[in-house]
């Protein structure tokens, strides 16, 4: 039997491939980013160009990463003769952005702006490593699975507040924007996505990334524990008894981690000998 020619790169779950086709929820990320013709903006991950094409069409500088290489011709052809798009084979998880930005950008001064659909078997290392990296752009415009968002966006004393949502409240204030169907993607997904701007802040004192990192990490160890019990048997204050430690700190150690708001994790950090 003849099989039909294959035009385009199927979709590959190892890549996190699902991609955008519905035309509303295109323009609503678009809308969000409000792209300008002397922004520099990194898409990582654009696929077959969903969102891409709108950039492209707007006049900004755009800086694409993408890590499958069957989807790089396809977007060299679909955006060849457009002066104002490079295109970088990488992963996004080693990618230094910094250069990458200085490499791609006709424009300067100007801090970057960042969007993606998130591959959702790497958005959160992606995020993480996005970090680290959050002085190079004004505003990040990511799309990841509801559950993940719902989790960034957590207010102290909610359950979905953990170790990722303390992290990224120290670097960012974080906005849900608005949920996206999994009809809007080919393939369908099993789950809702949405969209959430972070854009980065000055940020609280703290007293080392590292640091600040392994403290919250060790204090959400297991969720239902009070913050005593998950800190008490670590070696984290030196001599100091961790209840001291942490009344000091301004908080009743019988409390979840998850009630502890960014301030106090900020001070319990500043206290630990890491
Ligand atoms: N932006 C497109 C869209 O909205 O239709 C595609 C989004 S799809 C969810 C994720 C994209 O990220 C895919 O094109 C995938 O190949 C790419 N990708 C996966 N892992 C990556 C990585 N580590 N670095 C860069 N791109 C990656």
């Amino acid at each position: 039997m003849r099989q039909t020619p294959r035009t385009k790169p199927f979709a590959k779950r190892s890549f996190g491939q699902n991609f955008l086709t519905d035309a509303a929820c295109i323009e609503k990320i678009i809308g969000a980013l409000d792209p300008a013709s002397d922004d520099t903006i990194v898409e990582i991950g654009p696929g077959r160009g969903a969102l891409t094409a709108a950039l492209v069409a707007a006049g900004s500088s755009v800086v694409a990463v993408e890590l499958d290489a069957d989807l790089i011709p396809l977007l060299r052809r679909k955006f060849e003769g457009h002066a104002n798009f490079r295109l970088f084979e990488e992963d996004a998880l080693h990618t230094d952005f910094r250069l990458m930005i200085e490499a791609g950008s006709e424009t300067t001064g100007k801090p970057a702006k960042l969007v993606a659909n998130l591959p959702y078997n790497v958005s959160t290392a992606i995020l993480q490593r996005l970090i680290g990296y959050r002085d190079c752009f004004s505003e990040m415009v990511l799309m990841l699975q509801k559950e993940v968002v719902e989790r960034i966006t957590a207010a102290p004393g909610t359950s979905e507040r953990g170790y990722l949502t303390v992290l990224t409240e120290a670097y960012f204030d974080t906005e849900m924007l608005f949920e996206v169907p999994p009809g809007a993607f080919i393939p369908v997904p099993k789950v809702t996505s949405a969209v959430v701007r972070l854009v980065p802040k000055p940020g609280i004192e703290l007293p080392d990334a590292e640091q600040f990192s392994s403290v919250i990490s060790l204090g959400f160890r297991q969720k239902r524990k009070t913050i005593l019990n998950n800190l008490k048997n670590e070696k984290i204050f030196g001599a100091e008894s961790v209840v001291s430690v942490i009344e000091s700190c301004g908080i009743d150690p019988r409390l979840r981690p998850e009630d502890l708001t960014l301030e106090q994790w900020g001070r319990l950090s500043a206290r630990s000998l890491f």
